[in-house]
């Protein structure tokens, strides 16, 4: 049987038991997480039909969000996706955004929207939007599961937004620790002793 968080409710129930004594909280439950998706997949497709979308991941943290969108979408989508380094196993951005892994596709002309996971100071995705946008493609826009509109360094156009959340660290959902929790189903919070934020 699954333990229960300390005060006996069932959030930390989706958790696997080697995580949980390093979970402070949930933050937004797996729950919340699917029907979000469900709500940006019908905003992408109905601003997407009858046309042909490139939909560009930025690995890894994006790789959930990737997979459970495209799932449900039901205008027609490629993949692609782009490593870049912005942070190595620190928690706050450089702001040196490297090219690890390039597109395998040509984009010019092509309606080409970006997956993120979290957007951050944003200086990742500003870098990503200005390099792709170089390709001449149809149409660049966004779409990001997670926000932190506090931390933003650059004003950024991010057509679909999921959460915005406040300004704490968080992992799961393909977001990691020094690649870990990136399996975890919700995204949560860890306790200050673990990542020393
Ligand atoms: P930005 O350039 O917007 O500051 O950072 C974007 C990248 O930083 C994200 O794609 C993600 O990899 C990482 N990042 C930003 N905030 C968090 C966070 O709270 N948790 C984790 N795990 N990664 C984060």
């Amino acid at each position: 049987m699954p333990e229960r968080s300390p005060d006996g409710d069932h959030r930390f129930d989706l958790i696997p038991e080697v995580y949980r004594d390093a979970v402070e909280s949930v933050l937004i439950p797996a729950a919340d997480i699917e029907r979000k998706l469900d709500e940006m997949a019908a905003q992408v497709d109905a601003d997407y039909a009858d046309r042909e979308l490139l939909l560009v991941g930025v690995l890894k943290g994006a790789i959930f969000v990737m997979a459970d969108l495209t799932r449900r979408l039901t205008v027609s989508s490629a993949m692609d996706f782009m490593a870049v380094s912005s942070y190595g196993s620190s928690t706050t951005s450089s702001g040196v955004v490297r090219i690890l892994k390039d597109l395998d596709t040509e984009i010019e002309g092509r309606d080409v929207l970006i997956v993120e996971d979290i957007v951050d100071s944003g200086l990742t995705l500003d870098y990503l939007i200005k390099n792709l946008r170089s390709r001449r493609p149809a149409s660049v826009e966004v779409l990001a599961l997670l926000t932190k509109p506090s931390r933003r360094e650059v004003e950024l156009p991010i057509a679909y937004v999921g959460f915005e959340v406040p300004d704490v660290f968080v992992v799961g959902y393909g977001l990691d620790f020094d690649e870990d929790y990136r399996g975890l189903r919700d995204v949560v919070t860890l306790k200050h002793e673990v990542y020393g934020g």
